[in-house]
């Protein structure tokens, strides 16, 4: 286990997608505060538990529309989907998630696509459009999975 220079601890190097929250690239996409579990290590606040709004960096957002906007206005590369139990309100949470590109972030004004195998991320290269890179990914994931 090593200390990182964030004030935390991690075991066999980074996360993936903490490498994003730690630089700020990360949106927190909150999709509902309701879950029928009662886990007790649960840190989800008593004011969130029934949260019927979709927040997006705390911003409530009523259209998919209002998401994307603040994934513009907090130039977010990636997102992290929370809740609740994002699955109780599964329709919203895909719908939400196919607005987004899996395994391409944009860099600059490029976009980078890489893929995870065996917890370990493939660097797939770095594209001038979200469109070839996704294809790229695409590929990539046929043949991997
Ligand atoms: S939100 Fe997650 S941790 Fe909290 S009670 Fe539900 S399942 Fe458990």
């Amino acid at each position: 286990m090593i200390k990182t220079k964030f004030d935390s601890y991690c075991l066999n190097g980074f996360a993936e997608g903490c490498k994003y929250c730690v630089k700020g690239e990360k949106l927190v996409l909150f999709m509902t505060g309701k879950c029928k579990r009662d886990c007790w290590y649960c840190s989800l606040s008593k004011k969130r538990k029934n949260e019927k709004s979709i927040l997006a960096n705390e911003k409530k957002c009523k259209t998919i529309k209002e998401v994307i906007q603040e994934v513009k206005d907090s130039q977010a590369t990636s997102v992290g989907i929370t809740g609740g139990d994002p699955l109780l309100c599964l329709n919203k949470t895909i719908k939400l998630n196919k607005t987004g590109r899996r395994g391409v972030v944009k860099v600059g004004n490029k976009f980078r696509a890489s893929i995870g195998i065996n917890n370990k991320q493939k660097h797939l290269g770095y594209f001038k459009n979200i469109e070839d890179a996704d294809k790229v990914y695409q590929k990539e994931y046929e043949k991997q999975f």
